[in-house]
């Protein structure tokens, strides 16, 4: 029996999005691709409420992490982590010989405006990277504020990994002063697992151009020069069928359902799970940082996760366990990409019903 996902990606994907993976291909070469890519980027613009440039890449979202770190560094990134997806970016900038300061709060706690600027006064630094939306702990840090901060240092290329949050909830690229803003396909977009997606702005561009020694494959200054040289194709052959189904989702999501109209969707079911995880358990992050896309619970009732989950898979329904050290202590119910309420609704009922709860 199929389960219906509520993990924060990979997330459940709608069979007609399903359905244009099948689609037969087309010459990577062609004028075809050339417009298929113009028309993502054109709409992932609207996404990311963006002027700048939109490179792909056939990866997952860690893909373009580590490229944006080595592309983008040439003094020295601080990394600001509030979980395991903020620390893989330090250990990213670790293993390309990237200099790199790892600062981190307690889990379930976020990086302050304040944090940022009182490292970033020292004028070591060069980049900035933070996680957006931490999946492992349910966090959302205020990269708004965050970015007024970053705006005070104008050395500083600030990188933002939006992989679980973006297409779910509202991050204005521009407005924020965000420079590389990076998410995968298989999150908030709703698609299978197999590509990233970035902005890359020109400040992002002029420092890429200063550093030796980007990589090769992900390095974004190629991606972007490529693209720009070869009318929106790749340097190397890209995940066709992901693409015809990114186009088609991209057109769902901005015409068929309506951006603001989606972000409000995520906002809903993150009330009802909240409401439910309060009512029950508690929640781990702070009310201010919660997450829109992915709800972390306490297991202040001690329940058998694992077996929790067992159950749920017979009826057909999965969710996720804490990650890492909070594996038992917490667990977490995504509510992102194409989910519905009626979705949540009989998630949570049959969990109640599991559980013994009223
Ligand atoms: C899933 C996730 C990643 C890793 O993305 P992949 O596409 O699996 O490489 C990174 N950061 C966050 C916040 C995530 O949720």
């Amino acid at each position: 029996m199929h389960k219906k996902l509520f993990i924060p990606g990979p997330v459940e994907v709608r069979p007609d999005v399903l359905e244009q993976l099948s689609r037969p291909m087309i010459g990577h070469r062609s004028k075809d691709a050339s417009a298929l890519q113009r028309r993502i980027s054109d709409n992932l613009r609207k996404v990311f409420f963006t002027e700048s440039e939109i490179l792909l890449s056939t990866t997952s979202g860690s893909g373009l992490m580590e490229g944006a770190i080595r592309s983008c560094t040439a003094k020295k990134a601080a990394v600001f982590s509030v979980g395991a997806f903020g620390k893989r970016w330090y250990e990213m900038a670790i293993s390309n010989n990237v200099p790199a300061d790892l600062f981190e709060v307690e889990l379930g706690q976020a990086i302050t405006p304040e944090m940022v600027d009182k490292e970033l006064a020292t004028g070591q630094y060069d980049l900035v990277a933070v996680t957006h939306n931490e999946t492992s702990t349910g966090v959302m840090n205020p990269i708004k504020e965050i970015g007024e901060v970053v705006k005070k240092y104008p050395e500083i290329v600030f990188i933002v990994d939006t992989v679980s949050s973006a297409a779910g909830t509202k991050i204005e690229v521009d407005n924020w002063g965000i420079d590389v803003c990076i998410t995968s396909s298989q999150k908030a977009l709703g698609l299978p697992p197999g590509l990233a997606v970035c902005t890359f702005s020109n400040k992002a561009k002029e420092r890429a151009e200063k550093v030796k020694n980007r990589g090769f494959y992900l390095d974004l200054l190629s991606l972007y020069n490529f693209i720009q040289k070869k009318d929106y194709q790749y340097p190397s052959t890209p995940s066709i069928p992901h693409m015809h189904a990114l186009d088609y989702q991209l057109d769902y999501i901005l015409n068929k359902e309506g951006l603001e109209n989606r972000f409000a969707r995520h906002i809903e079911l993150a009330e009802v799970v909240r409401a439910w995880g309060r009512k029950y358990f508690e929640l781990l992050p702070e009310d201010k940082y919660l997450s829109n896309t992915v709800t972390t619970i306490k297991n202040t009732r001690n329940i058998d996760v694992a077996a929790l989950n067992k159950e749920l898979g017979e009826r057909g329904f999965q969710i996720s366990n804490g990650y890492g050290s909070l594996k038992g202590k917490t667990f977490r119910i995504a509510h992102m990409a194409d989910c519905q309420m009626e979705d949540i609704q009989e998630l949570l009922s049959n969990i109640n019903d599991i559980l013994g709860l009223e």
